[in-house]
């Protein structure tokens, strides 16, 4: 099984690994730092011994594969350089853990009950969609002072497992089980630039959000 080493430490841009099986056009490593397509979060883009990857999947039975645009220059058993497009990796990493961070600045700053029933990520932005009966356009400055107060303040994301399941924490709130990567102090969040809502009828409606460069 790879040793996932994006969970071990988020912050590793670079590492070395071998070789240990080629299907197609892509990889199965003993250890890797790229994150595969999971969670929401979108994979890692990058390099492996100068070859672009092109995509990063866990299968069924769990093995991470990546994909490369050129998979005839390897061979099982090689030793390989990894590195990550850490730019694009730390632009998720913050869009990521911000939208926990929301998520507890919503259940503080809404009155009464609102539900998620979908949400995204991208570098570019964050997405909530949810179902909650008032306008939450109401709420928006109080969501963004919240927000970047929290920020302000900062405060470690802790990481742990319990079997299977892996949970972070924000501060003392509700611990979220997720197999994301995370920063590690949401101080590197940033403070949200601007929040939008729109409506997608009977009471649903989404929530997008981008952070300040
Ligand atoms: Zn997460």
């Amino acid at each position: 099984m790879t040793r996932k080493l994006y969970y071990e430490d988020a912050y590793l841009k670079e590492a070395r690994a071998r070789v240990l099986e080629i299907r197609e056009n892509a990889l199965l490593l003993d250890q890797t730092i790229f994150y595969p397509t999971g969670g929401g979060q979108p994979h890692d883009r990058g390099m492996i011994s100068g070859v672009e990857v092109l995509d990063v999947y866990k299968d069924d039975a769990g093995k991470v594969w990546h994909v490369v645009s050129e998979p005839e220059r390897f061979n099982v058993g090689d030793e390989v350089e990894l590195r990550i497009d850490w730019d694009y990796r730390y632009k998720l990493m913050r869009i990521h853990s911000a939208m926990h961070l929301l998520d507890h600045v919503l259940n503080e700053v809404l009155p009464g009950e609102w539900q998620l029933y979908g949400s995204g990520m991208s570098v570019e932005k964050g997405r909530y969609d949810i179902v909650y009966p008032e306008n939450v356009n109401q709420y928006k400055n109080q969501i963004i002072e919240l927000f970047n107060r929290y920020v302000d303040e900062g405060g470690e994301m802790k990481i742990w497992w319990e079997g299977e399941t892996r949970y972070t924490q924000i501060r003392d709130f509700e611990p979220i089980p997720c197999g994301g990567t995370h920063v590690k102090d949401i101080r590197e969040i940033g403070h949200l630039r601007k929040l939008k809502r729109s409506s997608l009828g009977k009471g649903k409606q989404r929530i997008e959000i981008w952070l300040e460069e």
